[in-house]
């Protein structure tokens, strides 16, 4: 396994809490977030906190944006240097605990970002926002990884034929390589998770719907249905495109949309698409993106947000057109995708907040209801950090100080 960067002591997850305020904690939700903040709570607690973990379905269900087969790990994340120096600490996490499960869980395939050379001004957006100016992004977020040691390559349009002969658009002008970035195995992910949180002795509630909570100067309560209340010293929030059926946000602070998935078996001639031959790739013009072959099939999808809605049980099939967009964006870089079937779709959604950044925060003055939401579509890399920094703030009502940026807006 590689071994980069160091792997060996992830202390966000290896020592105790210096200071314990809560000693019962109830997580709310789990996905990729509340997962790895109820894990967290647990190991860092030794044994001294209560941890609960309520979650509506069961963890794993195709209803959560954390479920899928993989999703993109990169270091290269923007301009926000936070970003690049999570993305370190989360992949010494990412390790311990493959190295934990025996699972390989992240694959280092290298991600490919693709600039082009007249890009769509229209489509622009997702990935780089709020930049207009692609150049820009992109030297700010090397920047970052300069600053961080985090080893990357800028390659030029003749580097790129000849180390990923794949890519065949020729209005490709650069391409920035994240050397050590990669994927998750994310369903499975979920999966090793939920044991790890069951050996350190969290009590997990699946088909356990909240409706219901407060908090007060004493404590927290939850009611699930049936009327049922439980108590608890702290609760964590981490319901993503839910958020809004417990806590009351502002209008507008989260902005719901329509994510299309589509998983394409390519044609049976075609060459240089498995892992270690195709990277996981990304066009920052079109933000369309693709991923190695995987169990046969290869993953596509367009980053940039599809319908909008009002709460995540609003999503429907997409429409045939939007498919074939995205499949003829994906062709157009790399040719041998062009005849591929489609095997299957899948609808998720992004929580966008109003600056693409990830709202950490407490909602009450005593920190006693913690919560995480507008994730955007790039959170799942960061669960393990943003599920440690969430369980600290809980158990010991104190912000981490590097959530200061990450209050609502
Ligand atoms: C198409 C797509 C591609 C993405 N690609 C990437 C990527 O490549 N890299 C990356 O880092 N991130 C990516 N993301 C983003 C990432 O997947 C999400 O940010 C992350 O999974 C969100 O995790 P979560 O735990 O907040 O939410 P979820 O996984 O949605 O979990 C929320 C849970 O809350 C439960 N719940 C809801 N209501 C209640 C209730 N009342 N009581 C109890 N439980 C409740 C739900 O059932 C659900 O299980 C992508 C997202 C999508 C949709």
């Amino acid at each position: 396994m590689n071994d980069f960067p160091n792997t060996k002591h992830p202390t966000a997850w290896s020592e105790p809490f210096n200071q314990i305020s809560r000693r019962n904690i109830t997580v709310i939700g789990g996905g990729i977030i509340g997962l790895s903040t109820a894990y967290a709570a647990a190991v860092r607690g030794q044994g001294k906190i209560k941890v609960s973990l309520y979650e509506a379905d069961q963890v794993g269900h195709m209803g959560a944006a954390s479920t899928d087969m993989n999703r993109v790990f990169r270091y290269l994340n923007g301009p926000d240097p936070t970003l690049t120096i999570w993305a370190k600490e989360a992949s010494s996490l990412w390790e311990y605990i493959s190295r934990l499960s025996g699972q390989s869980l992240f694959h280092r395939t290298g991600v490919l970002l693709l600039v082009h050379k007249q890009g769509d001004p229209a489509h622009r957006g997702h990935h780089i926002w709020p930049y207009d100016d692609i150049g820009v992004w992109v030297d700010e977020s090397v920047r970052n990884l300069e600053a961080e040691d985090v080893p990357f390559q800028r390659l030029n349009r003749q580097d790129i034929t000849k180390r990923f002969p794949q890519f065949r658009d020729n209005d490709i002008e650069e391409a920035i390589l994240d050397h050590e970035a990669g994927y998750l195995e994310a369903q499975t992910a979920l999966h090793v998770l939920l044991d790890l949180c069951i050996k350190v002795g969290v009590n997990y509630y699946p088909y356990s719907p909240v409706q219901g909570l407060s908090s007060d100067a004493n404590g927290c309560l939850i009611q699930l249905k049936g009327g049922e209340e439980i108590r608890s010293d702290a609760i964590v929030v981490t319901l993503n495109g839910w958020t809004g059926d417990l806590l009351p946000l502002p209008t507008n602070t989260l902005n719901l949309a329509e994510q299309p998935i589509i998983y394409l078996s390519p044609p049976n001639d075609a060459s240089g698409l498995s892992e270690g031959e195709l990277p996981v790739f990304i066009s920052l013009d079109t933000d369309c993106y693709g991923f190695p072959v995987n169990n046969g099939v290869l993953k596509v999808g367009d980053d940039n947000p599809y319908r909008p809605i009002a709460h995540p049980n609003q999503r429907r099939e997409p429409d045939k057109t939007y498919i074939e967009r995205v499949i003829t964006t994906v062709a157009q870089l790399v040719p041998s995708l062009e005849n591929s079937q489609i095997a299957r779709t899948h609808v998720c959604f992004y929580d966008r907040s109003k600056d693409e950044r990830f709202i950490l925060d407490a909602w009450d003055n005593d920190a006693r209801i913690v919560y995480g939401c507008g994730m955007s579509g790039r959170a799942f890399k960061f669960g393990p950090i943003i599920g440690e920094r969430l369980a600290r703030f809980a158990v010991t009502g104190e912000r981490p100080s590097d959530l200061e940026s990450f209050r609502i807006r």
